[in-house]
């Protein structure tokens, strides 16, 4: 093969390639390339500015993708130059984003595979260490953002993710309206918000937020009333049905705490069910829920109570929403539901951020999305100790994810 074939192969803009080895039993290739001729002109890696006067060469090593069953390496000539402004700088090149041994291509190569596959297996696939494919990867998405334009925040969500006992919560903002997680905060404190707002939006960005989906939890709430005052609060469906899952389950702590034997079995193992929806239960599940609610009346109703909360979000009307609320508290007299009585007031503290729902469209489940895919990330990739890093990632699935939804519409 001739170095003009090799060049044609290689395929990089403005390089030619000058010696190639290929060597059968290692089963690799190394292409040794330059600057094709009459492209004097060179970039300064620190200002940008195009500079003529070099000042030495020197070679670099590169990892580019492989040919065929070749692992294939590149060594490039490359320049430092004399910059007016930066002094001796080396020349800027495109396919060598970074200072790590690898090509551009190369790590877009391993940040793509980064996204359906845990760093461990695209680590064994492409024969690196974990580490260094979590370093390509993070590499990868910095490009990626920096290169795109941000959307605008004008419906964003907030929501708190429980790490576990020593990091504890993780609180997360989101945009609504395209399901991307957009800060992460240590903590659930008011200051963990006012510093998202603070260091991370302008005034005029903080002007533009319309409406914002929150737990009714009170630190959040202020911090939101003193950044953007204009904004909405939206206590969500999400939120509220937590809080319901959380009374129903404290009912049924109550109701079987000091009951034994037949009892005890029947409960047993049957929380997850109690917090599904009637609906997502097929006709075993539903079974062995009958069975249990035999048992307890009051688990029934506790039960009853939150799947009929459920409706609150079908009404769009103020009056209607407000109506059916009411109803649904009147049945909690007489019950002697205690949790769920304590759940009733909730409500009505939080009220108008309840009936906000009705006053401005937000997307329903939206924060429960974000969540959910912030949570399968952890589960799948340990070794998120970089928050910078989790929050690329989600920003990047939410964001391919989307696009793939849109090129779907497309066709
Ligand atoms: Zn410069």
């Amino acid at each position: 093969m001739t170095d003009n074939e090799w060049s044609k192969i290689l395929g990089w803009p403005g390089y030619r390639v000058y010696r190639s080895e290929i060597n059968e039993a290692d089963k690799t290739l190394r292409l040794w390339v330059r600057h094709k001729r009459g492209n004097r002109k060179l970039t300064c890696s620190g200002c940008g500015r195009r500079v003529s006067k070099i000042a030495d060469s020197y070679e670099r090593e590169v990892r580019d993708l492989p040919c065929f069953e070749y692992r294939t390496t590149v060594l490039i000539e490359l320049s430092r130059v004399r910059c007016p402004d930066c002094g001796i700088k080396a020349e800027r090149v495109e396919q060598l984003p970074s200072k790590a041994p690898f090509s551009k291509r190369f790590e877009e190569a391993v940040g793509q595979a980064c996204e359906s596959a845990a760093a461990r297996r695209v680590a064994h696939q492409f024969g690196l260490a974990a580490s260094t494919v979590r370093a390509i990867d993070l590499r990868y998405l910095k490009r990626w953002a920096a290169a795109r334009r941000k959307p605008a925040l004008r419906q964003m969500g907030v929501d708190e993710i429980h790490l576990g006992k020593k990091q504890k919560f993780l609180t997360v903002v989101c945009n609504l309206e395209t399901g991307e997680p957009v800060w992460f905060g240590r903590e659930r404190k008011k200051e963990t918000l006012d510093e998202f707002f603070e260091q991370q939006l302008s005034g005029f960005q903080r002007s533009a937020i319309r409406a914002a989906c929150v737990d009714m939890w009170e630190p959040f709430r202020q911090s939101i009333q003193q950044w953007a005052p204009q904004c909405k609060i939206v206590y969500d469906k999400f939120h509220i049905m937590q809080h319901a899952n959380q009374a129903v389950d404290e009912v049924r702590r109550a109701e079987f705490f000091r009951k034994g034997g037949a009892a005890r079995e029947v409960v047993k193992g049957k929380r997850w069910l109690l917090l599904s929806r009637w609906v997502h239960l097929n006709t075993h599940k539903k079974r062995q829920l009958n069975a249990l609610f035999a048992l307890n009346r009051r688990v029934m109703k506790a039960y009853l109570l939150k799947e009929s909360l459920d409706r609150l979000w079908s009404y769009r009307y103020e009056g209607a929403m407000l109506r059916y609320l009411q109803s649904w508290i009147d049945q909690l007299r007489w019950q002697r539901l205690k949790p769920m009585e304590k759940l009733g007031w909730m409500l009505l503290n939080h009220l108008d951020g309840i009936l906000n729902y009705c006053r401005i469209k937000v997307p329903l489940g939206m924060v429960e999305a974000v969540n959910g895919n912030i949570k399968a990330l952890l589960r799948r990739g340990r070794g998120y100790s970089d928050m910078n890093y989790l929050l690329l990632k989600a920003q990047r699935l939410a964001a391919t994810k989307i696009e793939f939804v849109a090129f779907q519409k497309a066709a």
